[in-house]
């Protein structure tokens, strides 16, 4: 089973969005687990405080070392799993990195509110920082629940057709790979005057696959020239 502890200040957000559909089913089948553990159950003084203003003045509130150092080693399984700390200055969290976090036992997780946490803690503990995209959230939490869906559903398991797997957007297959997916259509077939296009109704597998990969070209250039590049120089190699 993947184990994932996290550490945030709103427990009852979790498993919140993960509980339902493929996520939620994978959970009831114990495939991954989830542990929420409320940092300000380790504060210590009656106003259960767990951060404080920083060194240095500027505006915001710091998650406080002692208090979030204790959470982590009274938590996290952290010999084998690796411990993440979401932040926007981290690195970037793509299909890659999901995988890899899905071939250990499981994951640890903080969630950041407010200004961030204390830096000494990142050193001490050897957190690796990833952001999920280059923008600001307001919590941790959020992100959080992005990183879990994209890791979960790679579980062996946890997705009935193979298939899904390899040929979506930044998938396996060798033709796909660093390719955005091609366009789909259901029925009906014609929809205020829009056809469906009709190599698709051809019954030719060989035909749609070409057509499939063309449009994903085509998507790829438009959309994310920076991932159609680095597609064309691997296919150069
Ligand atoms: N002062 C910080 C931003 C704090 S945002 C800075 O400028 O870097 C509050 C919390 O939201 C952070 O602690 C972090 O856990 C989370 N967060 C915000 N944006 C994020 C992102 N793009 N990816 C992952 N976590 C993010």
């Amino acid at each position: 089973m993947w184990s994932v502890r996290i550490l945030t200040l709103f427990p009852e957000l979790f498993p919140g969005p993960l509980a339902s559909s493929i996520t939620g089913r994978a959970l009831k089948e114990a495939i991954w687990e989830i542990k929420a553990i409320d940092v300000r159950d380790y504060a210590t003084d009656k106003h259960k405080t767990v951060d404080d203003c920083p060194y240095g003045g500027g505006g915001g509130m710091v998650a406080r070392p002692d208090i979030l150092g204790q959470a982590i080693e009274e938590n996290f399984i952290s010999n084998q799993n690796e411990i993440i700390y979401l932040s926007p200055r981290g690195e970037l969290f793509n299909q890659g990195l999901a995988r890899e976090l899905t071939q250990r036992k499981g994951i640890n997780i903080i969630c950041g509110r407010f200004e961030g946490i204390d830096e000494r803690v990142i050193n001490e503990y050897r957190i690796r920082e990833v952001s999920i995209g280059d923008f600001v959230l307001s919590s941790g939490d959020v992100a959080a629940y992005s990183l879990l869906d994209a890791c979960v559903r790679l579980l062996p398991g946890v997705l009935g057709n193979g298939g899904s797997l390899v040929q979506e957007s930044f998938g396996l297959d060798h033709n796909y790979e660093m390719l955005l997916e091609y366009p789909h259509f259901t029925r009906p077939q014609n929809w205020r005057d829009r056809q469906v296009p009709e190599v698709l109704l051809s019954g030719n597998h060989q035909l749609v696959e070409n057509w499939r990969l063309e449009q994903a070209k085509q998507k790829t250039k438009e959309q994310r020239p920076d991932l159609w590049n680095r597609y064309l120089s691997r296919k150069e190699k």
